[in-house]
């Protein structure tokens, strides 16, 4: 299978926007790529977009951050508090807020939810994503959850033992309030890499794996 690499960047790097709705999306769904893509790749920014989150969950999501971008000097993080289940009812000022955050980036690959998740958040995250940056590559990633709402991703990046380990160090060291949900686990979340590095015919057996609406070659 011959792999596809980004066109070459900008001057000074590429410019990474990610969106999250609640805390831990960002690292569930492509930390992996992103410690990739720092670690191999020229990256002039990263802007670090999670939209919901009372004090406790505001924290995690700094500390998560923190975490996968480390000392990375062009990182910026933007947290705001939606409130949590309620986006496409709040639906104003979230779309509002996606107007605000168009006239302060100009991504070269946005990372966000994918647009047939069945969470109501991250749904309208991802339907405001398309609608918002209209001429961007969108690469939509999983959360799994108890919907059984993962589909059938058509992009993978295939991730080596040491990024596996760091995203799932960052995921059970920073998120304590999810840890009752039955799907946050270790196993789950190395399960899921590994099923999709099967697909993706990743050489280290893992990989993550994103919907793409539009990809130009
Ligand atoms: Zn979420």
């Amino acid at each position: 299978m011959l792999p596809l690499r980004f066109g070459a960047p900008p001057a000074g790097g590429y410019r990474i926007l990610c969106l999250g709705a609640h805390s831990d999306d960002i690292e569930i769904g492509c930390s992996g790529t992103i410690l990739r893509l720092l670690e191999e790749e020229k990256v002039a920014e990263v802007t670090w977009v999670v939209l919901s989150g009372g004090a406790d969950r505001a924290r995690e999501a700094r500390r998560g951050a923190r975490r996968v971008l480390g000392r990375f000097p062009g990182a910026r993080v933007v947290q705001r508090e939606f409130r949590d289940g309620f986006f496409p009812y709040d639906a104003v000022p979230v779309k509002e807020f996606f107007e605000e955050l168009k006239r302060s980036v100009e991504p070269d690959v946005i990372f966000t939810h994918y647009r047939k998740d069945a969470h109501q958040d991250h749904r309208y995250v991802a339907e405001l994503t398309h609608s918002t940056f209209r001429r961007h590559l969108v690469l939509e990633y999983e959360v799994m959850k108890t919907d059984g709402d993962l589909g059938n991703p058509q992009v993978y990046v295939p991730l080596g033992a040491r990024t596996v380990r760091k995203k799932v160090d960052i995921l059970m060291d920073c998120f304590g309030s999810q840890r009752s949900h039955t799907w946050f686990s270790e196993d789950a979340f190395r399960g899921l890499m590994r099923l999709r590095g099967i697909e993706g015919l990743s050489a280290s057996g893992h990989a993550e794996a994103f919907h793409a609406r539009r990809i130009v070659l």
